[in-house]
């Protein structure tokens, strides 16, 4: 064999075996972006179509992955709750609440943070001169854990691409995680809040404040200084 076309067996050997590791990357992409299995629709093979091409592939709305989710049966979670808490307010918000799992009038209704930790958290929003109608308020995991117990790190991982996509259609210039679950999810670490706080970190380019859960603070209300001080922070690189 000329030692040219030997040469180009290897190559597209190489290619082959190149490829096929994209390909396999890809896969595990989509597995943990919470993907079950393919969408052969002639919307995907139209999407799929612009796919390397020049044209502008537009993002996805809330709607769209509102649609996505559909009567999620991802996690256990699932298996209790009456609602899915997708999350609430204005999809073009410069601030997104992040919080950790709907509780029971939250579950009841399917809103975030309605119940008395909601209200705190309204008065919060409000002290920085803001409404719940210019923030959008979500969640880490968005259907109620039974007895409202922490959200096991399965049910984090199976919802957390949910919430990602959500940010990144947002695309938000700052996120307030409140609490240990939303910080340690959304900052990939397992610092505890105490030590998060006060500061602002990245994540995708978005500068994210963790701050104390407004639940905790109804059974704290001393460390309601420490909130206010970090709420302080975020008016002023707000800029309000
Ligand atoms: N606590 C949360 O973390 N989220 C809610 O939506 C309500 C209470």
């Amino acid at each position: 064999m000329p030692l040219t076309h030997r040469y180009k067996i290897q190559a597209d050997h190489e290619n082959f075996a190149a490829t096929i590791e994209e390909i396999k990357k890809y896969l595990w992409f989509l597995a943990e972006t919470g993907c079950q299995g393919f969408d052969c629709s002639q919307k995907s093979l139209e999407t799929l179509k612009l796919w390397g091409s020049n044209e502008v592939v537009l993002p996805e709305s809330l709607e769209e992955i509102r649609i996505d989710l559909g009567d999620c049966r991802r996690c256990e979670l699932s298996q209790n709750r009456s609602n899915i808490v997708f999350g609430s307010g204005n999809p073009q918000a410069r601030l997104v609440f992040v919080g950790e799992g709907p509780g029971y009038e939250e579950d009841q209704k399917g809103e975030p943070f309605v119940g008395a930790a909601g209200q705190l958290l309204t008065k919060i929003i409000q002290s920085i001169s803001l409404t719940r109608e210019t923030v959008y308020i979500c969640n880490i995991v968005k259907c109620r854990p039974p007895g409202n117990r922490n959200p096991l790190p399965e049910e984090i991982k199976a919802c957390l691409p949910f919430l990602k996509r959500q940010i990144a259609t947002i695309k938000p210039d700052f996120i307030c995680a409140l609490g240990t679950f939303a910080a340690q999810a959304l900052l990939n670490t397992q610092e505890p809040i105490s030590k998060l706080k006060g500061r602002f970190y990245d994540y995708m380019g978005i500068k994210v404040l963790p701050t104390y859960h407004p639940a905790y603070l109804l059974r704290n209300p001393d460390k309601k200084r420490d909130v206010w001080e970090d709420m302080k922070m975020l008016r002023k690189e707000y800029g309000i």
